[in-house]
Protein backbone atom coordinates (compact mmCIF):
# COMPACT_ATOMS: atom_id res chain seq x y z
CA UNK A 1 0.00 0.00 0.00
CA UNK A 2 1.38 2.93 -0.96
CA UNK A 3 1.10 5.86 1.77
CA UNK A 4 3.09 9.18 0.86
CA UNK A 5 5.64 8.19 3.67
CA UNK A 6 9.49 8.79 2.73
CA UNK A 7 11.10 5.69 3.14
CA UNK A 8 14.37 4.12 2.75
CA UNK A 9 15.48 1.77 0.07
CA UNK A 10 15.91 -1.37 1.93
CA UNK A 11 17.86 -2.97 -0.89
CA UNK A 12 20.60 -0.34 -0.63
CA UNK A 13 23.86 -2.65 -0.58
CA UNK A 14 25.47 -0.27 2.04
CA UNK A 15 21.96 -0.03 4.68
CA UNK A 16 20.75 -3.41 4.05
CA UNK A 17 21.64 -5.03 6.80
CA UNK A 18 20.26 -2.14 9.04
CA UNK A 19 16.90 -2.51 7.88
CA UNK A 20 17.27 -6.11 8.04
CA UNK A 21 17.94 -6.25 11.56
CA UNK A 22 14.82 -3.65 12.45
CA UNK A 23 13.15 -5.77 11.26
CA UNK A 24 14.23 -8.49 13.47
CA UNK A 25 13.74 -5.87 16.01
CA UNK A 26 17.65 -4.94 16.35
CA UNK A 27 19.15 -2.14 16.58
CA UNK A 28 22.43 -2.12 14.38
CA UNK A 29 25.16 -0.78 14.10
CA UNK A 30 27.90 -0.70 11.41
CA UNK A 31 31.33 -1.42 12.38
CA UNK A 32 34.99 -1.71 10.99
CA UNK A 33 35.81 -5.20 9.70
CA UNK A 34 39.35 -4.68 10.80
CA UNK A 35 39.64 -2.18 13.17
CA UNK A 36 36.03 -2.88 15.20
CA UNK A 37 34.98 1.04 15.03
CA UNK A 38 31.30 1.87 14.78
CA UNK A 39 30.41 4.53 11.85
CA UNK A 40 27.00 5.62 11.62
CA UNK A 41 25.38 6.96 9.19
CA UNK A 42 26.45 3.37 7.23
CA UNK A 43 29.76 4.18 4.74
CA UNK A 44 31.62 2.05 2.57
CA UNK A 45 34.96 2.81 3.63
CA UNK A 46 36.56 2.72 7.06
CA UNK A 47 37.63 6.57 8.34
CA UNK A 48 40.07 5.61 11.08
CA UNK A 49 42.02 2.82 8.74
CA UNK A 50 40.47 3.06 5.50
CA UNK A 51 39.17 -0.82 5.58
CA UNK A 52 36.34 -1.78 3.07
CA UNK A 53 35.36 -4.70 5.67
CA UNK A 54 32.29 -4.24 7.29
CA UNK A 55 30.15 -6.23 9.98
CA UNK A 56 27.09 -5.00 12.04
CA UNK A 57 26.87 -5.35 15.75
CA UNK A 58 24.01 -5.22 17.81
CA UNK A 59 23.30 -2.24 19.94
CA UNK A 60 21.59 -1.69 23.13
CA UNK A 61 19.04 0.56 21.77
CA UNK A 62 19.58 3.30 24.15
CA UNK A 63 20.55 6.47 24.31
CA UNK A 64 19.52 10.27 25.16
CA UNK A 65 18.23 13.16 22.59
CA UNK A 66 20.71 14.63 21.69
CA UNK A 67 18.98 17.71 19.47
CA UNK A 68 15.31 17.61 17.67
CA UNK A 69 13.51 19.27 15.10
CA UNK A 70 9.96 20.19 14.50
CA UNK A 71 9.39 20.29 11.05
CA UNK A 72 7.22 23.27 9.47
CA UNK A 73 5.44 23.29 6.28
CA UNK A 74 5.86 22.96 3.13
CA UNK A 75 6.10 19.08 4.10
CA UNK A 76 4.69 16.09 2.16
CA UNK A 77 1.12 15.15 1.92
CA UNK A 78 1.38 12.06 4.16
CA UNK A 79 3.58 14.40 6.68
CA UNK A 80 1.74 17.57 6.78
CA UNK A 81 -1.29 15.70 7.85
CA UNK A 82 0.49 15.08 11.23
CA UNK A 83 2.69 18.56 11.51
CA UNK A 84 3.24 19.48 14.08
CA UNK A 85 5.55 16.40 14.95
CA UNK A 86 8.95 16.03 16.11
CA UNK A 87 12.11 14.47 14.34
CA UNK A 88 14.75 13.86 17.18
CA UNK A 89 18.81 12.91 16.98
CA UNK A 90 19.13 10.03 19.44
CA UNK A 91 23.05 9.94 20.89
CA UNK A 92 23.60 6.03 21.72
CA UNK A 93 24.31 5.13 25.05
CA UNK A 94 27.29 2.99 24.37
CA UNK A 95 28.93 5.34 21.74
CA UNK A 96 27.13 8.95 21.82
CA UNK A 97 29.03 9.53 18.89
CA UNK A 98 26.32 7.54 17.25
CA UNK A 99 23.68 9.47 16.50
CA UNK A 100 20.21 7.74 15.01
CA UNK A 101 17.36 9.94 13.50
CA UNK A 102 13.84 9.15 13.92
CA UNK A 103 10.38 10.48 15.73
CA UNK A 104 10.09 10.44 19.56
CA UNK A 105 6.70 8.23 20.33
CA UNK A 106 4.77 6.96 23.21
CA UNK A 107 4.21 3.57 21.40
CA UNK A 108 5.79 1.77 18.62
CA UNK A 109 3.05 1.83 16.22
CA UNK A 110 1.52 5.29 17.65
CA UNK A 111 1.36 8.46 15.20
CA UNK A 112 4.62 11.02 15.05
CA UNK A 113 2.85 13.58 16.27
CA UNK A 114 1.14 12.02 19.77
CA UNK A 115 3.92 13.87 21.97
CA UNK A 116 3.78 17.69 22.48
CA UNK A 117 7.04 18.78 20.93
CA UNK A 118 7.43 21.72 23.73
CA UNK A 119 7.43 18.72 26.22
CA UNK A 120 11.00 17.54 24.28
CA UNK A 121 14.25 18.18 26.63
CA UNK A 122 17.66 17.44 25.61
CA UNK A 123 19.73 14.88 26.90
CA UNK A 124 16.45 12.87 27.97
CA UNK A 125 16.92 9.32 28.07
CA UNK A 126 14.78 6.81 24.78
CA UNK A 127 14.97 3.71 24.24
CA UNK A 128 14.19 2.00 20.63
CA UNK A 129 11.15 0.54 19.36
CA UNK A 130 10.17 -0.53 15.95
CA UNK A 131 7.31 0.28 13.45
CA UNK A 132 6.32 -1.38 10.36
CA UNK A 133 5.47 1.05 7.55
CA UNK A 134 4.69 -1.35 4.36
CA UNK A 135 7.80 -2.69 3.50
CA UNK A 136 10.42 -0.75 5.76
CA UNK A 137 10.79 -1.63 9.65
CA UNK A 138 11.61 1.60 11.11
CA UNK A 139 13.03 2.49 14.51
CA UNK A 140 11.62 5.19 16.44
CA UNK A 141 11.79 6.37 20.11
CA UNK A 142 9.96 6.17 23.48
CA UNK A 143 11.20 8.04 26.65
CA UNK A 144 12.03 5.52 29.13
ZN1 LIG B 1 38.70 0.62 10.63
Amino acid sequence: METGWLLPDVDDPETAEFWAGAGRGELLVQTCGACDTWRMPPRPMCSVCRSTEVRWEPTSGRGTIWSYVVPHPPLLPAFAELAPYNAIIVALEEQPTIRFVGNLVTSADGPINEIDPSTIVIGEPVTVVFHTVEDVTLPRWVRV
